[in-house]
């Protein structure tokens, strides 16, 4: 079992396969000038395989694969191919932007792969691709109907950004009116490639709730698992349910059960802090497992009790981007 330096037990994997992606979210990354990692510096699949083996036995039972976009990864099907078969492994979930993965959903499912995150930050096409920088809103919108149809569990995320979107967070609920789907709002963090920097937001989680409020004052807070970032809630006679996630203001530090391994190989224990080791290197100079497992028990060691201890510690985290961190 993976135990950290300040006793939460690890068992939940982010496991970046990509930092490419095929949309440019203005919040994630810079329109352009980005230095994408060459292939040779991403894992490979069997790497990804072996990693997965050597953190599942270590007692991790869920991975959640993202990126980047996981999909444009021509040879991720492979890759969950072997995880849906991995003993040990209860929970495959995804974080994708749903562009391409239709052609994949039957075989999702024949995998046993239910849990599917979609980010979209706008129901209003215009508002959608100006945050997005391309023009696939038809395509997501079509392909989160089809998930949800399907049966799959899918939650949105939704980034409240001020002066962008947060006319659309009423709007976006209806979906949860219609479908049951999770719509989960999220702060903004400020971990965008350093294309803008900032140490307050407007759009927190309280104000998020408020706003919510006026429009649906009748909502009511629903039980969630204890290492859940959301806050859930449901709105009567609403099919779903939304959530907030206060990844700004950090409130769940505390029941942080997750390692996140970036598509390069870096170990980050904490979103708001810096790596603390390339599993990749160590990964391609030895086959012995055992030094890979030291590791990762060296980098859960020394975790940062919360969020703010680590931004205090790493200062110059936020020139990082999610699209290599993974969210
Ligand atoms: N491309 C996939 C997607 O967009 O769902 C997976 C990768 S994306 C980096 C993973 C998650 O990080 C998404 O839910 C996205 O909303 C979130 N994210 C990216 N930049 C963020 C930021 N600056 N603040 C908060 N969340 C962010
Ligand atoms: Fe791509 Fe996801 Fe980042 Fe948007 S949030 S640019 S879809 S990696």
């Amino acid at each position: 079992m993976l135990v950290d330096n300040h006793n939460r037990t690890i068992d939940y994997l982010r496991l970046a396969v990509t930092d490419r992606c095929n949309l440019r979210c203005n919040y994630c990354m810079p329109s352009e000038g980005i230095n994408f990692a060459n292939n040779d510096k991403l894992f490979t699949i069997e790497e990804l395989v072996r990693l997965s083996k050597i953190v599942v036995a270590q007692g991790v039972n869920k991975i959640r694969i993202t990126g980047g976009e996981p999909f444009v990864r021509k040879d991720l099907m492979v890759l969950l191919r072997e995880l849906s078969k991995m003993e040990g492994l209860d929970d495959i979930s995804i974080t994708t932007n749903a562009t391409v993965i239709g052609s994949y959903i039957e075989e999702l499912k024949t995998l046993g792969i239910k849990n599917i995150n979609v980010s979209m930050d706008a129901i209003s096409k215009a508002t959608f691709e100006k945050i997005t920088r391309r023009n696939q809103y038809d395509i997501v919108y079509e392909n989160i109907i089809r998930l949800i149809t399907e049966g799959f569990n899918v939650r949105i995320n939704f980034i409240a950004l001020e002066g962008q979107n947060t006319d659309d967070i009423i709007p976006m609920l209806d979906l949860a009116k219609h479908y049951n789907v999770g719509i989960r709002f999220l702060e903004e963090m400020p971990f965008n490639g350093g294309s803008k920097s900032f140490n307050t937001i407007k759009w927190d989680y309280r104000r998020i709730l408020a706003h919510i409020a006026e429009a649906y004052p009748d909502f009511y807070q629903i039980e969630s698992p204890k290492t859940s970032t959301s806050i859930n809630y449901k709105i009567p006679n609403f099919k779903g349910s939304f959530g907030l996630i206060p990844s700004f203001s950090r409130t769940f530090c505390g029941s942080c059960n997750r390692l996140r391994i970036s598509a390069t190989g870096d170990i980050i224990t904490c979103l708001y802090a810096k790596a603390s080791n390339n599993l990749l290197k160590v990964l391609r100079e030895t086959d012995a497992d055992e030094k890979v497992r030291e590791h990762i028990l060296n980098a859960i060691g020394s975790r940062a009790k919360t969020g703010f201890e680590a931004q205090e510690k790493y200062k110059d985290v936020f020139s990082n981007s999610m699209t290599s961190i993974g969210g």
